[in-house]
């Protein structure tokens, strides 16, 4: 295996600038913060997100390091409790984050356009190139049954939204069914969420019950009316 070093103004590049922005906009200038920080983490707040380059839960929520403990994977997605002995990356953070740091609030943030929610829905074509991502979305299997009955290609886009929106509360359902959360949930120590970023419209929505719908968040506009787990916007 070989390793490069960055070249100035190439990708790598453009982020070692960047983490010389950081460290002299942030690191120097709150220092306070970075020697709190140097204790260790106390983060109230955990996200599961999309690993999607579109959809940074610390940048579009402006969190400060420190306030968020973030998991990412493809769809943001989170598997069933499963006791059987293999690795699992997704459930160890989610155990960690509850357990070790003691979280508040776990958010399970969907988005639109999401390439691992389209392969799960059979809606990626070139689905077949792929040796880990199909079996990985099929962990919210039951998401493409639900969607499977609603697709034709006049309403694609929004069974897609629909398909996206499901995606998360099917997280949240495995996600209550985790001992340790559900413990924790009863005892009132921990609460669920689940949103949604619409990067089409710039807008955070929330679900409002076990079964949606969802609800804009964010005071950007005029909350949208809502149609099945999708709010859409009034034409
Ligand atoms: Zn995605």
């Amino acid at each position: 295996m070989e390793l490069h070093l960055p070249a100035p103004g190439g990708a790598l590049g453009r982020l070692v600038a960047g983490f010389d922005r950081f460290r002299h906009s942030h690191f120097e200038a709150d220092h306070e913060l970075y020697d709190q920080l140097l204790e260790g983490q106390r983060p109230e707040v955990m996200v599961i997100a999309c690993s999607d380059s579109r959809t940074d839960p610390a940048i579009i929520c402006g969190a400060r390091p420190g306030e968020l403990f973030v998991i990412r994977n493809v769809a943001a997605l989170v598997p069933p409790p499963a006791r059987d002995g293999a690795p699992h990356g997704t459930a160890s953070a989610i155990e960690f984050g509850v357990k070790a740091l003691g979280v508040r609030h776990i958010v399970v943030l969907g988005h639109a356009f999401c390439a691992g929610v389209r392969c799960l829905l059979g809606h990626d074509h070139g689905a077949a190139q792929f040796d880990y991502v199909s079996d990985w979305v099929g962990v919210a299997g039951e998401v493409r049954a639900e969607m499977d009955g609603l697709v034709t290609e006049a309403d694609r886009s929004l069974v897609a939204r629909r398909g996206e929106q499901a995606a998360v509360l099917t997280s949240l359902r495995h996600l209550a069914a985790y001992p340790f959360v559900a413990d924790r949930v009863a005892a009132g120590q921990l609460a669920l969420h689940g949103w949604y970023f619409h990067l089409g419209w710039g807008v955070l929505q929330a679900a409002e019950g076990p079964c949606g719908p969802f609800r804009q968040l964010d005071a950007g506009e005029a909350p949208r009316p809502a149609i099945g787990h999708v709010a859409e916007p009034v034409a």
